[in-house]
């Protein structure tokens, strides 16, 4: 007898984690901070560990009221998760099931495909336009009847572009009251454009906006699994209703509280990883590979058939990135030694028209 299977699973690949890099490689697959943790949020988490023996505050109540506070927005309208993928996933179920359409560009964040498909809806992948940005008339375009829920990933990952503010702000006033537009911005404290905050100022101004928040990728605590949406109220009971029960540990709630306790630090290393990004996109430049400007931490780099050929040089030089075949490479930044290393794998190579 074969085993139970879901019917329609055969569609949904599993989730795929940037390669692990070998022992002294530098490791630009995932996105991470380049920076260990910070000294106040690991006595932060070893003051908490004491208590591992009970369940977690599932309400996450201080956090979601430190960070109702700092948005001035109201703790109903704050939601926490493991990681902001989880909360991407609550949203997708707290507002579309069975035959509703979810619509994002692609490529974007991997997971939103198949977090769709698993909710029991339709994923409607809308072609990032020739500047590997978000095509919003398409996107537009794109919705009918089914349209539940749009993503917009403010930075894109993996290409790193940003969509302006004014221009957010004609996209979502066109998009209807009864389709929630989730403004994705896990990368959004990179962004040196006026784009930054643009998430918060619309949810602000329109009903059916919700603005996705990380502490995986600026705050240092991917390992952790923390993030937050800042959603309409009515969305946010709903999401809780979706949540598997504590999924967050205390451990990454008060890691979580540390880190707004000391975002000045943060700022500083911040501004280091947003250096390097810029330096590794002159490095490829000037190495003559295709690199797109990047408001994220990492930088795309559309290599099409070259991809294989420029993983295969950073690999050599001790370099693991993140290689889509056939389209391009994903490179995140490090700390200024691993963009040197970078820099040393495409001296090895002669320069390229692509
Ligand atoms: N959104 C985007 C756009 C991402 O790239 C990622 C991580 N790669 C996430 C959300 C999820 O990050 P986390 O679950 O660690 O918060």
């Amino acid at each position: 007898m074969p085993l139970p299977t879901r019917a329609g699973l055969d569609a949904v690949p599993a989730y795929r984690q940037g390669r692990s890099a070998p022992a002294g490689a530098s490791k630009l697959s995932s996105n991470e901070s380049p920076h260990p943790p910070l000294a106040s949020v690991v006595q932060a988490v070893r003051d908490r560990l004491d208590g591992i023996n009970r369940y977690p505050d599932m309400s996450a109540a201080a956090l979601r009221e430190r960070l109702a506070e700092r948005y001035g927005v109201d703790a109903s309208e704050v939601t926490v998760g493991a990681g902001s993928v989880e909360i991407a996933s609550q949203l997708i179920h707290a507002v579309a099931g069975d035959g509703d359409e979810v619509i994002f560009a692609w490529r974007s964040f991997e997971a939103y495909p198949s977090l769709v498909r698993i909710a029991g809806a339709t994923p409607v992948p809308v072609p990032l336009d020739a500047d590997h940005g978000h095509d919003l008339d398409a996107m537009l375009a794109a919705i009918t009847p089914r349209t539940r829920l749009i993503f917009v990933c403010n930075p894109n990952n993996p290409t790193g572009t940003v969509v302006g503010a004014e221009e957010l702000e004609r996209f979502v006033s066109a998009v209807p009251h009864d389709v929630l537009v989730v403004i994705d911005e896990a990368y959004v404290h990179f962004d040196r454009t006026e784009s930054r905050g643009a998430g918060i100022e619309l949810f602000r101004r329109h009903p059916h906006v919700a603005v996705l928040h990380t502490f995986s990728k600026a705050y240092g605590l991917a390992g952790l699994r923390i993030g937050y949406a800042i959603a309409p109220a009515a969305v946010a009971e709903n999401q809780r209703k979706v949540a598997v029960p504590f999924g967050v540990t205390d451990l990454a709630q008060v890691a979580a509280l540390a880190s707004l306790d000391a975002e000045d630090e943060l700022a500083t290393r911040i501004d280091d990883v947003v250096a390097q990004r810029d330096r590794l996109h002159a490095v490829l430049t000037a190495a003559g590979w295709p690199a797109v400007r990047s408001q994220a931490n990492f930088v795309w780099v559309p290599s099409a058939d070259r991809t294989a050929e420029l993983e295969g040089l950073l690999q050599e030089g001790g370099v693991i990135a993140r290689a889509f075949a056939g389209e391009g490479i994903r490179i995140s930044s490090g700390s200024a030694e691993d963009i040197d290393r970078v820099e040393a794998a495409l001296a090895a190579s002669a320069p390229l028209a692509v």
